[in-house]
């Protein structure tokens, strides 16, 4: 969740005057606000600026970590849950570092947002999460679009016994929220994917620990993404992070053995319409994490420090050029980047759209996983704790996060399969892939983030629900519901991308969307197309009804909902589909 800059109160403007006053006739600002040693020091600059930008210049949240790096909110954190309050002033941002988010007004309360490489959890981790929802929080958790729980309604005395008691089963949330690495994520079938060609969850995980233990990189001007692709059948969606690396076969007669490697994308974010690029460069696989961390150094040092909305890489890329930035980047590395044309890789092998819901083969003849769908990624503690007993009983105990808000339970011997899926059954989880449901994606909402215009999840439960009752389709559809232009549930690249926006019905003030046609990622990739604007909720499913029906009566045989709007014209779509919104 991205919170946009707050303005200081005359109080804090008056505190910061005198800290920055105080501060400035210290000599080295860049070790205050990083702890780091001097040697991974900044050229100075002056005693008056962090990383070149003038002290006076820098935005509310670097003011914020400049007096008080957020990593050592620790104990005030113990002094506040003494007294059951919650965090003030500037430790509302620093609770962040350790993944406490203080969401009012949407709720009085603190939500906790783990950290989870790959997405990859074991049945102890999931009866501990139970507990801990059950005990700390209101009894839910929710699946992230980074393949991540989060836990809400957290009294302030609970935050220190929900932090430790994730620490003894093996998590953290530390960097979990402001301006770090978020949680690391891989293809959900890394290592038993029939087709993938690199088992990157260890690279995930490497990546995650090297973040956690460099404490400058806890400094970054902003949020930062990172995503590992196997080339498996199941996608990652790592187009959409502001690093995604893919892994890729190249073949005899280049200048490079034979053999596989990773190729780098940059600059993918999704929320302003754009996707990551390939940046020309092939590395070897185990220098993943010394070139994420040498441009994370790069966009540390050099990322804007004054404007929040422009403090993501693309900013930085755009006004350099991936080359300088290479360059940059190389200044940070003890071997060289080697330029290698993407064309002389092997192609890509295709992503299944949905395809990781319902029984699927393993590398291992005899093992398949079963991909389960959760709506709109909320689980109660005692499902949590019934998926645990499942995974163990019938598996190996692992379950797998997704980006798509799901989760897969792994290596099932073939001899277990109909039993599995008879429990499943039994205890209310649906597994078979439902052209609505599947992959369907909501944000938070309204009931527990400030920043939204709509009650993002129950609508998508409502709409998807009454879209499968009405329209039969022959290939699944993606419905990305987000509550604002921070676009948490990435509304760009679903096949029907929908964004929360003001409307009025009958002279009342009513929720309701924008909606967007033809997103996808991957093979798919594109940025969804606006269709219609403000539409009120109760409208939505007559519209997308009569949208649906309109395609399957004009489409070619065999062809999807998203092929079907990238062969047509903007104009030839209006014609086609605006006249519906009059009707509906
Ligand atoms: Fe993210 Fe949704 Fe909140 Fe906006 S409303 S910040 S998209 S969770």
């Amino acid at each position: 969740m991205n919170h946009p800059p707050q303005p200081f109160s005359t109080e804090q403007e008056s505190y910061l005057k005198g800290f920055f006053q105080g501060i400035a006739q210290r000599p080295v600002i860049h070790a205050l606000a990083t702890n780091t040693a001097l040697d991974d020091a900044p050229p100075e600059t002056g005693a008056e600026s962090l990383y070149g930008t003038p002290i006076d210049e820098l935005c509310r949240e670097e003011r914020i970590k400049l007096e008080t790096n957020g990593l050592d909110v620790w104990d005030q954190m113990v002094k506040n849950g003494d007294l059951n309050q919650f965090p003030k002033d500037g430790d509302v941002f620093r609770y962040k570092f350790y993944g406490m988010f203080y969401v009012a007004p949407a709720q009085d309360s603190l939500m906790l947002r783990c950290r989870i490489p790959g997405g990859q959890l074991f049945n102890h981790q999931l009866r501990g999460l139970a507990d801990i929802a059950e005990k700390h929080g209101n009894g839910f958790l929710d699946i992230t679009t980074r393949a991540n729980f989060q836990i809400r309604e957290i009294a302030p005395a609970s935050a220190i016994p929900t932090l430790t008691q994730l620490t003894d089963i093996g998590l953290t949330s530390k960097g979990s929220g402001a301006d770090n690495v978020r949680n690391v994520t891989a293809s959900p079938t890394a290592g038993f994917d029939v087709q993938e060609i690199l088992d990157v969850m260890p690279f995930a995980r490497e990546m995650h620990h090297r973040i956690l233990n460099n404490r400058d990189l806890y400094g970054l001007p902003r949020k930062f993404n990172i995503a590992y692709d196997g080339g498996g059948q199941i996608s990652a969606c790592a187009d959409t992070n502001d690093i995604g690396f893919y892994a890729v076969r190249v073949g005899e007669g280049h200048s490079v053995d034979p053999g596989v490697y990773f190729r780098v994308q940059l600059c993918g974010i999704t929320g302003h319409r754009q996707f990551a690029k390939d940046c020309g460069i092939l590395i070897r696989p185990e220098q993943h994490a010394d070139l994420a961390c040498a441009m994370l150094r790069t966009f540390l040092q050099h990322g804007n420090r004054t404007n929040r909305n422009r403090a993501r890489l693309k900013y930085l890329i755009d006004d350099w050029g991936v080359e300088r930035f290479l360059e940059e980047t190389e200044h940070h590395l003890d071997f060289s980047l080697m330029r290698f044309p993407q064309a002389n890789c092997e192609a890509r092998g295709a992503t299944l759209q949905q395809g990781h819901l319902g029984i699927h083969a393993q590398k291992h003849p005899d093992y398949s996983y079963v991909g389960v769908r959760v709506p709109v990624g909320r689980l109660s503690h005692e499902q949590l704790r019934t998926i645990a007993n499942l995974s163990q009983h019938y598996a190996r105990g692992e379950i797998r996060l997704t980006v798509w808000q799901n989760f897969l339970i792994p290596h099932v011997h073939k001899s277990q399969i109909a039993e599995l899926k008879l429990a499943l059954s039994n205890a209310g989880f649906a597994f078979e892939a439902n052209p609505f449901a599947a992959g369907l994606v909501a944000c938070t909402g309204n009931t527990g983030c400030k920043y939204a215009a709509a009650n993002t999840k129950s609508h998508a439960v409502k709409l998807a629900d009454e879209l499968a009752k009405r329209v039969q389709l022959d290939h699944a559809i993606n419905i990305h519901l987000t509550g604002c232009t921070h676009s948490c549930a990435q509304h760009y690249i679903g096949d029907i991308g929908m964004i929360a926006t003001p409307c009025t019905l009958d002279g009342e003030s009513v929720e309701g969307y924008s909606i967007a046609f033809g997103g996808g990622v991957e093979e798919r990739q594109g940025i969804a197309i606006e269709m219609f604007k403000s539409i009120p909720f109760q409208h939505i499913p007559d519209l997308l009804e009569a949208c649906l029906t309109t395609f399957l009566d004009h489409r070619e045989a065999g062809e999807t909902f998203n092929a079907f709007i990238r062969r047509h014209s903007h104009e030839a779509l209006n014609q086609l589909f605006l006249p519906h919104a009059s009707t509906s």
